[in-house]
């Protein structure tokens, strides 16, 4: 994949983690669970060896581009 910024080839990889991702538009300091309802977007699943997603990233313009969990 070409970085939509400096357009040089991005290097593929994932991102990690122990519990549930998602985007949201607000931070969080409670409740560690997305709340689709108020606009959260998930990520990648909880999962019991932890959870992931195929990410791209370009250290040049310290960018990840992701796709979003399809459930
Ligand atoms: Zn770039």
């Amino acid at each position: 994949m070409k970085c939509p910024y400096c357009e040089n080839e991005m290097e593929k990889g994932a991102i990690q983690s122990a519990r549930e991702i998602f985007w949201s538009n607000y931070k969080r300091r409670l409740f560690f669970k997305p709340n689709i309802d108020k606009g959260d977007v998930s990520i990648a699943p909880f999962g019991l060896n932890g959870t992931g997603k195929e990410a791209y990233l370009c250290k040049n313009c310290k960018k990840v581009v992701i796709d979003l969990y399809e459930g």
